[in-house]
């Protein structure tokens, strides 16, 4: 029998249609371990050739090297520009956090400068939390409305980690003004809170792109890098997990990926990726979940396992009361 196709689903009102797989390029700036120029480049090809039409980077990532190497990747696609869709941010930099209307002004230039391209599907505010989100409600998402206007992206986004901020904001900005928000770590096996606001975010209209389903290494077998903000409780109980399932003969990042994919309110999956390995496997993930469904038996193990520590988080950004 031949592998479905990777979905595509529409992402909120943009009439975008992204690949249920999205390729979360930060592990393209050797944020997650080392990756060469000639593993990025074939990963973005891999990617592509297998159904995955949207990409997602950032400045920030490895102080600009993941939109350079996706850059290149693209490049080597040699497909029409609209074939793919490509999200960057703005407003988070290797020097700090800058919102103002100047600074991501200039930001997109920079960017599609290293992305080498004549505009970006999605720009987002990245990571607000560490912000005022006042002044994103008034100065910057005011600004990227102009970049709109110049044909320099075509739509905006919001990103961040506490769920409050995306009400706050789209409480605040006129309906279509910020197309979609994306969010992260709150919709994996071990954090699911994304889940109540998914009805809150589609009467809006806005697209929902859930990042981080391996919980940014988490729910992986070589477990997270050292920066990784979990507690050593949260940490322990997802080693466990996946020392669980390697036993079992199972893979704990494709139990993950199927859990996170299974909820088609969201509208793209973002997992990082370094490899043409993971580039597979994660595809593969997805094409065995439309023929077989979830492996029911194994996830409701490792829910058991991690009951103790769902839906923990940790703190980002600015405290506030
Ligand atoms: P993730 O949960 O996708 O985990 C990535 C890690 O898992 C990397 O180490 C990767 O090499 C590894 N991995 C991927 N596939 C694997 C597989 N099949 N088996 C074993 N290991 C595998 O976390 P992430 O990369 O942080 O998030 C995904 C993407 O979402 C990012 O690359 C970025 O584009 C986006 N993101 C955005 C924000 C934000 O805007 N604030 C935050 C987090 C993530």
């Amino acid at each position: 029998m031949a592998a479905p196709k990777l979905e595509l689903r529409p992402l909120g009102n943009t009439g975008l249609k992204v690949s249920s797989v999205g390729f979360g390029a930060s592990p393209l700036g050797s944020v997650f371990g080392p990756v060469s120029e000639s593993d990025a480049v074939a990963s973005v090809r891999e990617a592509f050739r297998l159904g995955i039409n949207f990409f997602d980077t950032s400045p920030y990532y490895g102080g600009t090297l993941s939109e350079k190497m996706l850059g290149k990747g693209l490049k080597a696609l040699g497909v029409p520009r609209n074939e793919y869709i490509v999200s960057t941010k703005c407003g988070r930099y290797r020097e700090g956090f800058d919102f103002s209307a100047e600074r991501v002004t200039k930001s997109i230039d920079e960017s599609l400068e290293r992305l080498q391209l004549d505009f970006v599907d999605i720009f987002q505010c990245h990571d607000i939390e560490f912000g005022s989100l006042d002044q994103i409600v008034n100065e910057t998402i005011p600004a990227l409305q102009k970049l709109k206007d110049a044909g320099k992206i075509r739509f905006i986004g919001i990103t961040g980690l506490p769920l409050d901020i995306f009400t706050y904001v789209l409480d605040r900005v006129p309906p279509g003004t910020v197309d979609v928000i994306l969010s992260y770590c709150h919709y994996s096996i071990n954090d699911s809170t994304l889940e109540d606001l998914l009805p809150y975010l589609k009467s809006k209209g806005v697209g929902v792109i859930s990042a981080s389903p391996l919980a940014m290494g988490l729910l992986t077998e070589l477990g997270p890098p050292d920066w990784h903000p979990a507690s050593p409780k949260l940490k322990s109980a997802c080693q466990a997990a996946a020392a669980y399932c390697k036993e079992k003969g199972k893979n704990i990042s494709k139990i993950a990926m199927q859990y996170s994919l299974s909820n088609k309110d969201i509208s793209s999956v973002l997992v990082g990726m370094n490899s043409v390995k993971q580039v597979e496997e994660n595809v593969a993930s997805a094409t065995e979940l439309a023929l077989f469904g979830k492996d029911q038996e194994t996830l409701y193990e490792v829910e058991a396992i991690l009951k103790p520590v769902k839906n923990q988080t940790w703190p980002s950004g600015i405290q506030r009361s």
